[in-house]
């Protein structure tokens, strides 16, 4: 069995604060990346257990600078697991173009406006205000779980704040199994689970979420697909404004659209 673990910063027990999710001379940050490196242990080691023989762990955290997608502590990886650090965010798609039978998803944070969501933000946290696909908001769980769903591969766990779970099961179906490792104050405020308990139950969900490869159907916008981006200013807009396939319907707005998800995806992102 071949499992891609797909995962993000935010959603990891004890992590409240941006300081702790990047910045090149924070302490906190350091913290954040050791707690977030033994939540994907916990995810590898659930997943060993049901039976996986081959694991890929792709951080998609950007931490800003040279730590882009490179969170993690690699000598503190599971030795079980190979991982991925990218350049470009969805970038990589080799492993699942191969064929993989599911997608675990660890430290997930919730859509940009989500009230109760810690950290929530879609993409940028400063540019990106919304995204829709077909008429669907979604956050990066959507993302992710659309790229998994191009080639097949559906998503059976999901783990971060009760916001997050809440929206991945609003998205996914009843079928997923969500971890919920702290419950949002507001924003910046959780209360959270210790980090070791935090850790027991996503082995334990990861293993269990991998009895059932058929719980949850890959993930599947539509065809045609239409992607919106609404921006918080037009100054941001302009960087996608030339891009093939894409148009600027409002001042704040864009769409991008193609016959499927991955192209209306690619042809705007990259
Ligand atoms: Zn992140």
């Amino acid at each position: 069995m071949r499992v891609h673990v797909i995962s993000d910063i935010e959603g990891v027990a004890g992590i409240v604060k941006w300081g702790q999710t990047g910045g090149e001379n924070s302490t906190l940050y350091h913290e954040g990346r050791k707690l977030y490196t033994e939540e994907i242990n916990a995810a590898v080691r659930g997943a060993k257990a049901a039976g996986a023989t081959e694991i890929v762990v792709m951080d998609c955290h950007g931490a800003g600078g040279d730590y882009t997608f490179n969170s993690l502590l690699p000598d503190l990886l599971d030795p079980d697991c190979e991982f991925v650090v990218q350049n470009e965010w969805t970038e990589y798609t080799e492993f699942l173009e191969h064929g993989c039978d599911a997608a675990l998803f660890v430290g997930m944070h919730a859509m940009a406006g989500t009230p109760d969501g810690v950290l929530s933000h879609t993409v940028s946290a400063q540019a990106w205000q919304s995204l829709r696909f077909n008429g669907v908001a979604v956050g990066e769980t959507g993302i992710n779980a659309a790229l998994c769903g191009t080639w097949g591969c559906p998503v059976l766990l999901v783990t971060g704040d009760r916001a997050t779970c809440r929206e991945a099961t609003g998205l996914l179906g009843e079928g997923l199994t969500t971890v919920e490792v702290k419950v949002g104050l507001g924003r910046f405020s959780a209360r959270s689970l210790s980090a070791v308990r935090a850790r027991e139950l996503i082995e334990d969900g990861a293993k269990r979420a991998l009895q059932d490869l058929s719980a949850v159907q890959p993930y599947e916008p539509g065809c045609p697909c239409e992607i919106q981006v609404d921006f918080t200013t037009a100054d941001r807009l302009e960087e996608y404004r030339n891009r093939r396939g894409v148009e600027v319907t409002g001042p704040l707005t864009i769409v991008s659209r193609a016959d499927d998800w991955w192209t209306a995806w690619s042809q705007f992102y990259f």
